[in-house]
């Protein structure tokens, strides 16, 4: 089963729209040539429309970093699937920051994932344990819990327009990297092998799930040559124009 890879960059809440435009005229260029790894460039929602114009003629796709569950109300400050359509193709949903400091449910994260899927926009679902459950040997059934909890009433059919990121909270933006070793270990038991037992070896064979936390181009080989990982969600890293496509180049060259 061959699965195009797919590097997205997560830029969290850093960029103004006036710094958003510059690094976005200054990566395209270089970016476009990387045709065999799917780049998905997640903005904060004010950078959101102007980087969708821009990439709008590009093979470059736009991501959202959140979305709300409702399609329109009374939930002052935030964003709705229906304002996202024509703008975003994926959308980041679960990030650890997002589940730590706004208090993001598996229940909550699960009805995003429903509602994302019915407004047509493809999920980028994170998972991942702290530290404490990493060092207790609870990584597997922490995150085989998110899964499952994450993707309650998802059809099969659905479940392949969702990537997922495994993401150990430990690593993220503390350049504290896991191993390749660890990270495939959890990609391809954890995270494929639930998603197996869910939805059965044919769906998950199909489904794409990239490893996230303080990659950098100095580790991404160390990830992309473990065939079960097929990608990465960047932070830190994408906000380098050079480190980022350094890392599009190293996915084109081991599994383009
Ligand atoms: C992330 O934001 O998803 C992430 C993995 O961040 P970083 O690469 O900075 O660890």
């Amino acid at each position: 089963m061959t699965r195009t890879p797919i590097v997205a960059a997560n830029w969290k809440m850093n960029l103004t729209l006036d710094e958003s435009r510059r690094f976005i005229n200054d990566l395209v260029p270089q970016l476009i040539r990387f045709d065999n790894v799917e780049r998905v460039i997640c903005p904060t929602f004010i950078a959101l429309p102007f980087v969708a114009d821009r990439l709008e003629d590009t093979p470059l796709k736009v991501g959202a970093q959140n979305v709300h569950w409702e399609t329109s109300g009374a939930f002052t400050s935030q964003i709705a699937p229906p304002m996202l359509q024509g703008l975003a193709e994926y959308v980041i949903i679960g990030h650890s920051e997002v589940r730590q400091y706004l208090n993001e449910t598996d229940e909550i994260i699960n009805r995003k994932v429903k509602a994302a899927l019915a407004h047509g926009l493809k999920p980028i679902l994170a998972v991942g344990e702290s530290d404490a459950l990493n060092q207790a040997g609870s990584t597997h059934e922490f995150v085989s819990g998110q899964l499952r909890a994450a993707l309650q009433g998802v059809s099969g059919e659905q479940m392949q327009q969702i990537v997922i990121a495994y993401e150990p909270i430990w690593a993220i933006g503390t350049g504290r990297n896991a191993t390749g070793e660890f990270a495939n270990e959890i990609v391809k038991n954890t995270v494929r092998g639930t998603i197996t037992e869910l939805y059965g070896e044919t769906i998950a064979q199909t489904i794409r799930i990239q490893y996230g936390g303080s990659v950098k181009s100095s580790n991404m080989e160390e990830y992309m040559q473990y065939p079960d990982i097929d990608g990465a969600l960047v932070g830190g890293a994408s906000l380098k124009v050079d480190e980022f496509v350094r890392l599009v180049e190293i996915t084109d060259q081991i599994k383009g």
